[in-house]
C-alpha cells in the first residue's frame, strides 16, 4: 500500500493503458479519479465523435468504455473513487474536475496524463492542419492543462508526482503520424522544463515511452502490421499494459523522489536497432 492516503488523477482511463494504470493505483492504495472523454451513462454522438477521432467513435458505446466500471472495481479495493467525463483539450472543465475530485477525494497527489489521439496516420501530402494541431491540442496541450490545473495543490503540499505517457516515438520518430511523433516528442520537453520548475516544490515530473502495447486501441491495427512490430521488437512480442502500469506506480512513490526529469523506455527492446 505505498500510496496510501494518495489522491490520484489518470486521464483517458475509460479503456486500455489509462483503465489498467486506475487500476494498479488503487490496487497501490491511492484513491483514484478515472476520467476520459466517454462515459457509460453518457450516448455519444457518433458522427460528430468520428470528426474528432476515429476511435472514439469506434469504441463509444461498446463494452471497452469503463471509466464508471473502472472507478467501481477501485472501491471494490477499499479505496475512494470517482468515474468523470472531462475533456483535457478544455482547461475549463479540467479546472472544475479538479476541484470536484479536491473535495471528493482529497486534492491531486498524483496525476497521470494519459490521454491521447494515434488515429491520425497519413503520408504529409494528405496531413491536413487541423488533425495536425488536434493532435498537439490533446496529446501535449492536455497534458499541459492537467498540470496546470493540479500544480497549485502539489507546490501548496509541497509533494507531487506527475507522469506523462508520452512514446518511444518520441525519439524514434513516427511514420506517417508526424502530429503524434511531435506531440509524444514534446511531452518530453514539458516534462523535463516542468521537472525543474517542480524539484523546488517537491514535484516530479517524468515521462514514461511504451513501445507497443497490446491495448484495445492497438489490436483495431492491420494484423500484419501487428506481426511486422512482433518481428521486428527483440522480445519477439507486443506489451501489456499491466507491464506499463508498474513503473507509474512506483514514479508515483515515495522511493522515486529522487528521480525526475526522466524519459523511460518500456518497450521489449523495440527503440534499440535491430537487423
Ligand atoms: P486508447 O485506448 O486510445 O486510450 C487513449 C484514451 O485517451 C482513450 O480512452 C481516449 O478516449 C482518451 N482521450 C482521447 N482524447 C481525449 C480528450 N480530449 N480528453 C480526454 N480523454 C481523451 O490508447 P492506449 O493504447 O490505451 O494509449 C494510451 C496512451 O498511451 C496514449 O497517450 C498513447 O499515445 C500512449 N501510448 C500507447 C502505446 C500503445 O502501443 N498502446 C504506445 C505508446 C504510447 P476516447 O474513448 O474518446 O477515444
Amino acid at each position: 500500500m505505498t500510496l496510501s492516503g494518495k489522491t490520484a488523477l489518470v486521464t483517458g482511463a475509460s479503456r486500455g493503458l489509462g483503465g489498467a494504470i486506475a487500476l494498479a493505483l488503487g490496487a497501490a492504495g491511492a484513491n483514484v479519479a478515472v476520467t476520459d472523454l466517454l462515459v457509460e451513462s453518457e450516448l455519444p454522438d457518433k458522427e460528430q465523435l468520428g470528426r474528432y477521432s476515429v476511435l472514439a467513435a469506434h469504441f463509444a458505446g461498446s463494452e471497452n468504455v469503463r471509466t464508471v466500471s473502472t472507478a467501481a472495481e477501485i472501491k471494490t479495493m477499499g479505496r475512494k473513487s470517482l468515474a468523470m467525463k472531462m475533456d483535457v483539450t478544455n482547461p475549463d472543465q479540467v479546472q472544475m474536475v479538479v476541484a470536484e475530485i479536491a473535495a471528493e477525494l482529497g486534492e491531486v497527489d498524483i496525476l497521470v496524463n494519459n490521454a491521447g489521439v494515434m488515429d491520425n496516420m497519413a503520408a504529409l501530402e494528405h496531413q491536413n492542419l487541423t488533425m495536425f494541431e488536434r493532435d498537439l491540442k490533446v496529446n501535449l496541450t492536455g497534458a499541459f492543462n492537467c498540470i496546470q490545473a493540479v500544480w497549485p495543490y502539489m507546490k501548496k503540499s509541497g509533494w507531487g508526482r506527475i507522469i506523462n505517457i508520452s512514446s518511444f516515438v518520441a525519439v524514434s520518430g513516427a511514420f506517417a503520424q508526424p502530429g503524434y511523433g511531435a506531440s509524444k516528442a514534446g511531452m518530453i520537453g514539458l516534462t523535463r522544463s516542468l521537472a525543474l520548475e517542480g524539484a523546488g516544490h517537491g514535484i516530479t515530473v517524468n515521462a514514461v515511452l511504451p513501445g507497443f502495447i497490446e491495448t484495445e486501441a492497438v489490436q483495431l491495427h492491420d494484423p500484419k502490421m501487428l506481426d511486422r512490430i512482433r518481428a521486428r521488437t527483440p522480445m519477439k512480442r507486443l506489451g501489456k499494459p499491466k507491464e506499463i502500469s508498474p513503473l507509474v506506480v512506483f514514479l508515483a512513490g515515495e522511493d522515486a523522489g529522487f528521480i525526475t526529469g526522466a524519459a523511460i523506455p518500456v518497450t521489449g527492446g523495440a527503440d534499440m536497432f535491430v537487423f
